[in-house]
């Protein structure tokens, strides 16, 4: 076939991005957990040389035309090839509409703004970054400016994190779940201080292994992984061979160390479970934010914080921490799954989590459109606190500072992913249940593969091959509705055998 020298050309040329991305992967991970601090200036240049050289890549005229060929002929194409090909035009269509030098622009700001933000947080001193966030905002519009079909600025920062979705999609979806949220959260939730879910007092190995030993029974395939301390925990992939998990400690609480490791186990199976023969292409990666969120919420909150998981991790648990020894599963399950009114997006529970994303989304919408200034912004944050959470932080460190994403690169697109994860983690999960009838007993019997197994096949093989919403649809019958999210929040904190309600 004749496409068949042009295809092993286009792969051989994307390995070539794909090593220096997975070598910029290593970098940041290494950044993220074993640099020392001096480290930083140098590795944030050896880090911007590779991105430019990847991009630069990309961008080649030679490559350009040569997947110009090939989009005109993709039914002639195999079924990967074809999905390869439909991938790439977009990958370089959006990596053609701004300059390098626009992106060396924005990486030098970006570092020069997390520094600042970082000094800011600290000292809870919101004037110190306004400017830095300004020149954010006026890069974020510029960049929108590229793309000038888009009926919103921050429609191709969204569609480049979730593949397909706008403003227009967005915020009816975000204004519904606020709706639905807001009193639900206004009839179960504590404003008393969150207690330890799980109190100790020691802080050693014991925490890791618990936490890596509930990973690994999930599925998570440490020849193929490992784990390692960070403050911000996340997951990467280096290859289908190499995909890293990190975990963050809390010596008086052991239920961070293990939340935080089943969060980041369902984001490393999405990128293990990816079809071997994808490798070194751009199709071998979860396929948008708000799909790789569903599975690391999947596993986090519809398994680890259930009542049948409880049953079967709450012995793993008491075998290495006896001090649990007299705590029962139904009394582990409650104290994991406290609603609080709280301050911070990243320590919130299941009910409130959503309406912490949909503040950010709807007030960077407002900062690129012009309707709100920086100047504005903490005041703003502020009164959207008292109205839907019912909590005023009390200084710039607990509110409009505390996440780092509008400090660190482009305003917008960043948000939303999460809670579009949220709501898509129980439709998934749904879908598996209904495939599954047996899914609570094997919960309880710490049974993980029939699980695992069903989301590899229909979810993680694919990769990138089937747009976000498409695989949505084909997997679990619909498209993106809250409908299912919304029944399992109130099934489980207001149904009839719900208990979340009382003390634990
Ligand atoms: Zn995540």
């Amino acid at each position: 076939m004749p496409g068949d020298v042009e295809i092993a050309q286009l792969k051989e040329h994307l390995r070539e991005v794909d090593d220096l991305r997975s070598a910029a992967s290593l970098l940041a991970w290494d950044q993220s957990t074993y640099m020392p601090s001096g480290g930083g200036p140098a590795r944030g240049r050896h880090l911007a040389t590779l991105g430019r050289l990847a991009h630069e890549r990309l961008v080649q005229p030679d490559v350009q035309r040569l997947v110009e060929r090939l989009a005109r002929r993709s039914d002639e194409l195999d079924g990967v090839d074809a999905d390869l090909v439909r991938v790439v035009a977009r990958d370089v269509d959006r990596a053609t509409r701004y300059p390098s030098s626009f992106m060396a622009m924005v990486t030098e700001h970006a570092a020069a703004s997390y520094g600042a933000w970082t000094r800011a947080r600290q000292l809870g001193d919101f004037g110190a970054v306004a400017p830095y966030l300004e020149r954010t905002v006026e890069l974020s519009q510029r960049y929108a400016a590229y793309f000038p079909e888009a009926a919103h600025p921050v429609d191709p920062l969204i569609d480049a994190a979730d593949e397909g979705m706008t403003v227009a999609t967005v915020e009816p979806l975000f204004a519904e779940l606020r709706a639905a949220l807001v009193p639900l959260v206004e009839s179960v939730a504590d404003s008393a201080p969150r207690r330890p879910a799980l109190p100790i007092a020691r802080n050693d190995e014991a925490q890791l292994r618990v936490a890596l030993q509930l990973a690994t029974d999930l599925g998570y395939d440490l020849a193929r992984g490992r784990q390692d301390v960070t403050a911000h925990p996340f997951a990467i992939r280096m290859a289908h061979g190499d995909v890293r998990i990190t975990t963050r400690l809390d010596p008086g609480d052991l239920a961070e160390a293990l939340f935080s490791t089943l969060h980041e186990a369902g984001h490393a199976l999405y990128e293990q479970g990816v079809a071997r023969e994808l490798e070194a292409t751009p199709l071998a990666s979860g396929v948008s934010a708000g799909v790789h969120e569903s599975q690391s919420r999947l596993w986090e909150n519809l398994v680890g914080r259930s009542l049948p998981y409880w049953h079967y991790a709450l012995p793993i648990v008491q075998r290495s921490f006896p001090e649990f020894k007299a705590l029962d599963p139904e009394r582990a399950y409650r104290g994991v799954n406290q609603v609080r009114r709280s301050l911070i997006r990243t320590e919130a529970d299941e009910l409130t989590y959503n309406l912490h994303v949909i503040i950010r989304f709807e007030l960077e919408l407002a900062l690129l459109a012009g309707r709100l200034q920086v100047a504005e912004l903490p005041e703003a944050w502020a009164a959207r606190y008292q109205s839907d959470l019912g909590v005023l932080p009390e200084g710039h460190a607990d509110g409009v500072l505390q996440d780092v994403h509008w400090f660190a690169g482009l305003v917008g697109g960043a948000f939303q992913g999460y809670a579009i994860g949220n709501v898509l983690s129980v439709q998934f999960f749904d879908a598996a249940r209904a495939a599954l009838p047996d899914l609570d007993a094997h919960l309880t019997g710490g049974t993980f593969e029939p699980l695992h197994g069903w989301l590899r096949e229909h979810v993680y093989a694919h990769g990138r091959r089937l747009p976000p919403m498409t695989l949505v649809e084909r997997v679990t019958g619909r498209p993106l509705t809250i409908e299912p999210y919304l029944a399992y929040l109130r099934g489980k904190y207001l149904g009839a055998a719900a208990t979340l309600a009382a003390p634990a």
